[in-house]
């Protein structure tokens, strides 16, 4: 079945994907969300479900799948179909009746659009993996780059590796779940928060955790799950087998642009550059959120709602310059059952 043309395809349905999607209803403009993962929610479903964010206006505290679950209802009401385990990997340009139409294509399908929003974060992305020969062999087997379940540690000696945040925000919070917690780090220099660092260091301290650094993880040991690992001192050169039940290598992500950056946009340093209506160098490709770059741009859930909103409401006016760019106050729209004052 061809897919029907549609006003804004928006690539990606990460938190900022998703509130293009929520606009894009609110504004009376078709949409669709393709993606890559499995699932909506983009980093936070994908890398931290299980975190707290302290810093999304009207929540004082909430886990990130819990705010996945409020954006995806808010984002998903006028019911915008989404393509979840697609990834965009090209884009066809045309043109009807003078307006630019473009299709998106994935592996497995094409998706015409009258305009584009690409949501897509900081790309495909992929856990960088440990540089060890065979490592893919224990994926399943005790080894995991990505925790989606902190119960998988309950009663578990674990293995962190890293000097990252999530490497150390995973040291606090499998305190209490996980039997026993090594961390280990290749210097002593750390890219994480500050107070996450003093926290963790003082749970060393207090024997609740061990943080070793410059050691470095050499081999994983096992028959068909991980039974320890020898881990070597890069100073001394000592050498240690250490038993453990999980390996959990916080190394950061190898993100890529992939396809996108083959579409003849401006792209600085692995973003897309866009103006301040987020709009890209090709006409009718709007773009918002971690992937995009500006002077003073932060890469924040708050920021990329809001560049979300600003890109949906100009890519309305480029389909039809007869409609508004403003849209109006949500609190007075018939479209959510309220009369204007
Ligand atoms: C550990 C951690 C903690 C964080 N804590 C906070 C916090 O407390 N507060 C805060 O404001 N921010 C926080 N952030 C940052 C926040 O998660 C990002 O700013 C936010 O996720 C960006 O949203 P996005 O929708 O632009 O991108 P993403 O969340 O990266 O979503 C992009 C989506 O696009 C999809 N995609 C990419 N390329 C393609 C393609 N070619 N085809 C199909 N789909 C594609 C991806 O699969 C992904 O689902 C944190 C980030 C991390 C890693």
């Amino acid at each position: 079945m061809p897919q029907d043309v549609k006003d804004i395809t928006i690539i990606g349905a990460g938190p900022t994907g998703l509130f293009g999607a929520f606009y894009a209803g609110m504004r009376g403009a078709s949409c669709r969300l393709i993606d890559n993962l499995d699932q909506v929610g983009g980093q936070l479903t994908a890398l931290y479900p299980e975190k707290y964010i302290f810093d999304v206006a009207g929540f004082p505290k909430i886990l990130a799948k819990e705010l996945v679950k409020g954006m995806a209802e808010q984002a998903l009401q006028w019911k915008a179909p989404v393509h979840l385990g697609q990834k965009v990997i090209g884009l066809q340009r045309a043109s009807e009746n003078g307006k630019p139409l473009f299709t998106v294509m994935t592996e497995g399908d094409e998706y015409p659009s009258r305009s584009v929003l690409i949501a897509g974060g900081i790309g495909a992305f992929t856990p960088r993996k440990l540089p060890l020969k065979d490592v893919d062999r224990w994926y399943g087997r005790g080894l995991h780059d990505r925790i989606l379940d902190p119960s998988v540690f309950a009663g578990k000696r674990v293995l962190l590796v890293g000097g990252g945040d999530s490497a150390f925000d995973w040291a606090v919070n499998l305190q209490g779940v996980a039997h026993r917690i090594l961390m280990i780090h290749r210097r002593d220099g750390f890219r994480a928060h500050a107070a996450t660092v003093k926290q963790v260091q003082e749970l060393s301290a207090a024997g609740k955790m061990e943080l070793r650094t410059f050691w470095e993880l050499k081999e994983i040991h096992g028959d068909d799950r991980i039974e320890g690992v020898t881990i070597v001192n890069n100073k001394t050169k000592e050498h240690e087998r250490v038993p453990v039940d999980c390996v959990v290598p916080q190394l950061g992500f190898i993100s890529a642009l992939g396809a996108i950056a083959e579409w003849g946009l401006e792209i600085e340093q692995g973003e897309i550059k866009v103006s301040q209506t987020m709009a890209t160098n090709i006409p009718g490709i709007f773009a918002a959120g971690d992937i995009i770059t500006y002077p003073g741009k932060l890469k924040l859930i708050a920021t990329g709602a809001s560049e979300a909103a600003i890109a949906v409401n100009h890519a309305v006016h480029f389909i039809n310059p007869a409609a508004k760019i403003e849209p109006g106050h949500s609190s007075n729209m018939a479209i959510f059952g309220q009369s204007e004052d």
